[in-house]
């Protein structure tokens, strides 16, 4: 009798988290990645100025708009988008080798890329819209960011307005208004994509091998 195969190989999710920024999404994001050992963040290529709290390689490739315009020209990047006045993309190789390996990736992009990731690869994405408690909240996480300068925070304020628009061509909604119920539902949504019959080929083979068992 063969035995049954718990660890079925499937398809790895790439799951999309978008927001305007100040909802909250890049603390949702890390909360998920340091606390799941299956998905791993896409790192995204930028040409917008490092902030003192991030790291080259950590939270961004940081580079010149020269060195975007080469890779993106070359084919290396599976979506970009310009966002804020400054470019950004997702490099294609580590995705690519994340999903051969059946793991799943976290993409923190705008709707733009969102988009973009639909026409290339609509089967394997879950895309998830996280929305402020209110406009008004969004506004002070928006001017508590010290990091930011007036004319960023008016500039981002803007272009909330225009990614807010976007929440209609999203997978899940989640409201933020709890960091701890925000992520429950995170976690819920890639704990049932990842159980989709279509992510499993190799279910058909499994019956078969426990019906003939039978
Ligand atoms: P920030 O400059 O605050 O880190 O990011 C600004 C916006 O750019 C965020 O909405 C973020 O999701 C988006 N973004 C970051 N990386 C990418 C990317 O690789 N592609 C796209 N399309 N958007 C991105």
């Amino acid at each position: 009798m063969s035995e049954p195969k718990a660890d079925l190989p499937r398809r790895g999710v790439m799951l999309v988290l978008s927001s305007p920024s100040g909802a909250g999404k890049s603390t949702l994001s890390r909360a998920v990645l340091d606390t799941d050992d299956n998905i791993e963040l896409s790192i995204s290529a930028t040409t917008r100025a490092k902030r003192m709290s991030e790291a080259d390689g950590v939270h961004y490739h940081f580079m010149s708009q020269r060195q975007f315009e080469a890779m993106r020209d070359q084919g290396e990047l599976l979506e970009w988008a310009e966002v804020h006045g400054n470019f950004y993309g997702t490099p294609r190789a580590p995705v690519e080798a994340a999903l051969a390996r059946g793991e799943d990736i976290l993409f923190d992009i705008d709707w733009q890329g969102t988009l973009q990731l639909y026409e290339s690869s609509r089967e394997d994405v879950v895309s998830i819209f996280v929305l402020p408690p209110s406009g008004a909240e969004l506004k002070v996480r928006l001017e508590r960011r010290a990091e930011d300068d007036a004319e960023t925070i008016a500039k981002r304020l803007s272009n909330a307005k225009t990614e807010l628009t976007h929440w209609s061509e999203y997978d899940y909604v989640i409201v933020n208004d709890d960091l701890e119920r925000a992520l429950a539902g995170v976690r819920s949504i890639l704990a049932a994509e990842r159980l989709k019959r279509a992510r499993s080929p190799g279910l058909s083979d499994f019956v078969d091998g426990l019906i003939a068992d039978l």
